[in-house]
Order: C-alpha cells, then sequence, then structure tokens
C-alpha cells in the first residue's frame, strides 16, 4: 500500500488544484492553496505548544472553515485527530476528551462554553476557539491569531503510516456506548483512495478480477489529476467517517468542491442546488426523505446532478425509485460501511462493471473481502443465506482504544465481525439485512424491521417509519412500528396501514401496534435512535 501519511493528501491536492475552492461557506471560500498554507502554519502553531506525534487533538466544531484547516493541521503536525460531535452532552465530552487523552482542542464560540465546563476533568492544555463569543478564558486562544502567523512551510514529522494513528475516531452511539476506534494514517489513505477511485471510474491499475490495484497507483503527486472534479452540498457532518473521508479528504484527491450550510433547509438546499450547479448530492436517507418530501426539490433544475450518495443507514427501495425518478442524469449510489472500517467497505457499482441492485449495497471495495457467518459464530455460510457480516480490508481499524476484550471480540485473524446481518447474493453482492442488535424474536422466529419499514414507506401516507419490539413474557418481543404521516395523509388511520402490511408478511412478521408519531429521533449522523423509540414502549413486563 502507498506509504502516505494523510497529509501528502494535502499537499497533492494543493499542489494541483491550487486556486479551485476546495470549502465554500457563504459568499467566503476556501482555495485547495489556502488550506495547504493555512493548515501548514496550524501545524507549525501547534509544534510551537509542544503538539505533535503521540498527541490527540479534539475537534469540537460544526462543520465551518475552520475544519480543514485545524484538521489537515493536525495531520501535518503528526498528531491523531479526534472528531468531537460539538453537540454531545457534557457527559460524553468529557468521556471522549479523557478516553482519547486529547492535549489540545478546537472549539467555536457557541459550543465553547460546554467544553470549558468539562475541562477541569481533562488533560487539556491547550483550546483554541473559532469566533469566540466574548473574553477567551483562561488557557485559550482566538483560532486565527493563534496560527496566522506561524511558517507556512509543513514541519518536518517522521510518521509510520502503518503505526501512527491519524484518527481516534468514536462509534455512533446508536446502539450502545460509543467506542474509540483505532486507525492509522495508512487506513485512512487507502480508504479515501478505495471510494474515491471507486466513485469516480478512474481507474489507475486494474487485478485480474478488474479492480484497482493500490500497489500500482503511482505516487500520491500522480493521484488528483486521475480523478474527476464536482461540486456538492455538504451536511454531513465532519465528526462522523462518512462526513470525514467522503467530503474532507476525498476532495483533496478530487478537485471536487464543498459548499458547506449551517443547517438543513431542504428549501434553501433545492434553490442551493440549482444556483450553484451541483453536481453531487451526498448524505444519510433521512435527508433524502427530507428532500423528497418538499416541494422545492421537485421544481427546482437539478439536472447538473450527476451522482447521489447514500450511506449510514439503510436507503429503502422505495426512495431509490424515488430518487432515480426525479434525478434522471444521476447515478445512485449506496455505500456501507462503519467507523470501524474508516468509511467504507461496500460499495454499489457507478462506473464498475457490474450493474447496481436494487436493495443491495453493492460489491466490496478493491482489496476489501466480505463474509458472512452464523450469528453464533462458525464456518462462513453459502450464498443467501442470512448471517453476520465480517469484513477484512486495509480500512479495518487496528483496534478499539483501550479496550482489549471488545478488540478480541470484534476482530478475528484480521476479519471484523461488524454487528450487522447480511446476504451475499450469487454474484457477490452485499444486502444489510438489519443490525443483530435490532432483530426481533416472536416465539422464537428472527423478525427483521427493516423488512416492516421498507413496507411502510412504501405506501404513499408514510413519510418515515421505524419498527421495534416491545417485549412480551408470553412471545418474546412484538413488532411495534412508529409512523411518521406524509403531509396530505392525516386522516389514514392505523389499523388500515397495519392491515397494508399485515397482509404482505407472514403471520409471525406481523405489526401488533402502530403509533403516529410527529418526528422519530434520529442521531446526528442520520440514523434512528431505536433505543430512544424502545424507551417510548415503556419497560419489560415483570
Ligand atoms: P454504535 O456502534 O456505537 O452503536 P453506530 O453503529 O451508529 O454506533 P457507526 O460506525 O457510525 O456507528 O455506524 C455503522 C453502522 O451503520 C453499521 O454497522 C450499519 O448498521 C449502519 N449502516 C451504515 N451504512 C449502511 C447502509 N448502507 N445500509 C444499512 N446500514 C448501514
Amino acid at each position: 500500500y502507498p506509504d502516505a501519511p494523510v497529509g501528502s493528501l494535502l499537499a497533492s491536492g494543493a499542489a494541483h488544484f491550487g486556486s479551485r475552492p476546495a470549502y465554500v461557506h457563504g459568499d467566503r471560500a476556501l482555495t485547495f492553496a489556502d488550506v495547504g498554507t493555512a493548515a501548514a502554519r496550524f501545524a507549525n502553531a501547534l509544534a510551537a505548544h509542544g503538539i505533535g506525534r503521540g498527541d490527540t487533538v479534539a475537534l469540537h466544531l460544526p462543520n465551518c472553515l475552520a475544519y480543514p484547516v485545524a484538521y489537515f493541521g493536525t495531520m501535518l503536525a503528526g498528531a491523531t485527530f479526534t472528531p468531537a460531535n460539538p453537540l454531545l452532552p457534557p457527559k460524553d465530552l468529557a468521556a471522549q476528551l479523557v478516553d482519547s487523552n486529547a492535549t489540545a482542542a478546537v472549539t467555536f464560540g457557541p459550543v465553547a462554553a460546554a467544553l470549558d465546563g468539562v475541562r477541569e476533568h481533562t488533560n487539556l492544555r491547550l483550546v483554541i476557539v473559532d469566533r469566540p463569543i466574548g473574553d477567551l478564558g483562561p488557557g485559550q486562544v482566538e483560532f486565527q491569531t493563534f496560527h496566522a502567523e506561524a511558517p507556512p512551510d509543513p514541519p518536518e514529522v517522521g510518521l509510520d503510516p502503518a503505526t501512527d494513528l491519524a484518527h481516534l475516531a468514536y462509534t455512533g452511539g446508536t446502539t450502545g456506548r460509543s467506542k474509540g476506534v483505532r486507525l492509522p494514517h495508512r487506513n485512512v489513505v487507502v480508504n479515501a483512495l478505495q471510494a474515491a477511485c471507486w466513485g469516480s471510474g478512474a481507474v489507475p491499475a486494474l487485478d485480474v478480477d478488474g479492480n484497482p490495484r493500490l500497489d500500482q497507483i503511482g505516487s500520491p503527486e500522480e493521484w488528483p489529476v486521475r480523478l474527476g472534479t464536482g461540486i456538492g452540498i455538504n451536511l454531513t457532518p465532519w465528526f462522523h467517517a462518512m462526513g470525514t473521508i467522503g467530503s474532507l479528504i476525498i476532495p483533496m484527491l478530487t478537485g471536487g468542491t464543498v459548499v458547506l450550510h449551517d443547517r438543513f433547509d431542504p428549501v434553501h438546499y433545492a434553490a442551493d442546488a440549482e444556483r450553484r450547479g451541483v453536481t453531487t448530492l451526498g448524505g444519510a436517507p433521512a435527508l433524502f426523505a427530507a428532500l423528497l418530501a418538499c416541494p422545492e426539490f421537485h421544481t427546482r433544475d437539478l439536472s447538473s446532478v450527476r451522482a447521489v450518495s447514500s450511506g449510514a443507514a439503510p436507503m429503502p427501495m422505495e426512495m431509490f425509485r424515488a430518487l432515480t425518478n426525479r434525478l434522471p442524469n444521476a447515478v445512485i449510489s449506496e455505500g456501507y460501511g462503519l467507523t470501524e472500517v474508516t468509511m467504507a467497505a461496500v460499495l454499489s457499482p457507478t462506473w464498475h462493471s457490474g450493474t447496481r441492485k436494487v436493495g443491495s449495497v453493492g460489491l466490496p471495495v478493491f482489496d476489501t473481502e466480505v463474509k458472512v457467518v452464523p450469528v453464533e459464530g462458525g464456518d462462513p455460510l453459502p450464498r443467501g443465506a442470512h448471517g453476520e457480516i465480517c469484513l477484512r480490508g486495509p480500512q479495518v481499524m487496528t483496534g478499539y482504544h483501550q479496550r482489549p476484550e471488545e478488540t478480541a471480540a470484534a476482530l478475528d485473524d484480521g476479519w471484523l465481525h461488524t454487528g450487522d446481518i447480511g446476504v451475499i447474493d450469487e454474484d457477490g453482492y452485499l444486502s444489510v439485512v438489519d443490525r443483530k442488535k435490532d432483530m426481533l424474536l416472536y416465539k422464537g422466529y428472527n423478525v427483521y424491521p427493516r423488512e416492516l419499514e421498507e413496507l411502510l414507506v412504501a405506501q404513499p401516507s408514510v413519510l418515515t417509519a421505524a419498527v421495534v419490539g416491545k417485549p412480551s413474557a408470553d412471545v418474546g418481543e412484538l413488532p411495534v412500528a412508529f409512523v411518521v404521516r406524509a403531509e396530505g395523509h392525516e386522516e389514514t388511520g392505523e389499523a388500515e396501514l397495519m392491515e397494508s402490511v399485515n397482509s404482505q408478511v407472514l403471520p409471525y412478521k406481523r405489526l401488533r401496534e402502530l403509533r403516529f408519531v410527529e418526528q422519530i429521533p434520529v442521531s446526528a449522523a442520520g440514523k434512528i435512535l431505536k433505543r430512544e423509540l424502545r424507551a417510548q414502549l415503556g419497560p419489560p413486563p415483570g
């Protein structure tokens, strides 16, 4: 694999795409060259404060122009990046700062107080504040003041890309406790290349199976010119893998421009996509659901859109069809990954010789293996059988941070046990059936909520839906649906909707209860928070 640290991607992006806008926020923009210079200054400023290799820098920021500077600055300084959701409750923020042993943090005005509130419990010795509100507190320094005068050439740092940690990323905490994932530079560089080559169709060299060969891809200086360019609106948070790799790093390889929006407003989103001639739309399915429900999305001229990429959660088949109809010039693709595989392991074919199969997330990216094993463990299952998805490849984490037992349970001979149930078809395409933890047991039968959710969202009266298990002393768990009605369908009743779903499934899978709700709770990364829905159902019997 290329023996290059993450900082080399910035260097080649800045060299190739210098004057092109890399990140645009309102009427402000940073060109690729700007990011290159500012990040180098930031790295030198960190070094001047004694922060470098072996240190961890927390980015407690929303998506903003300071982010790429602080992120690549951290990479160039040889330190480890830990992304912190700026809206984390104080207890969780403190836990991450302590667990990651962050010694420096970058935060911004409106959330700086939250960081300050937990600081005394951490090892932070430097806090950099972007756009501070009011006076700076003790030990705080303003973002521009911190780096603007530092030297513009990156410091010399000796790193081993195979072992030095680039990212210490925390899992989404959708199903339980968030865990630190150890990702050396090589993982990050390789996964960015895996996804960028797959998405662009620019394949430098192919192996016998038609997959790109990383060892023949050439030097980092050559990568960007081989790849395409585009413009996309970014809403995926950069503290989540899909945002960090997809929107922060991959533009360095593709020369693509990323437009930032402060918050998601579907009307503004659709209008801006038309105005800027956006070529790619990316995000979690929750974003596309909101866009499809917005009249503006259907009236704007979006003929410039060539690619739609969805990830982080399952895309319902109905949504795939609706997007295909609305954006006929675009290839709709899906990606499957976890924090534990840096970002992506399986992507649906775009340029690839294979065709997109509706309902499947696609084929493993190059140098990546996928197998399905029995949930209780054992040898790989034959194609067509349901089991736990396991992944192996250079992007798989080296382990959880300071959690040897959880690492041992998740990694086996390089294979990552994902906790997801899936099935591989005769052509090698993977479908994600559900999360192991979300599966229900009704009288000993497995019920996959996603099957019921697909049937629900296929109904015109349903905007979004989530199915969870209600504990029952007699039968185990009963499938219960939470449903947000589509606009104009206020008259649809629970019984009518349940009947139309239940008439399409085997008796043991039938919905036993359906509740209309105003909204379904989703995480910052756009994942449905089923544990919150389960809590609404009350405690188990007895
Ligand atoms: P935690 O592990 O802490 O509960 P999390 O699972 O949300 O959090 P992430 O690494 O952000 O942490 O999410 C990975 C999970 O997201 C996968 O295991 C899978 O369940 C789901 N996922 C990602 N992409 C897809 C997809 N295309 N289709 C279905 N599920 C997906």
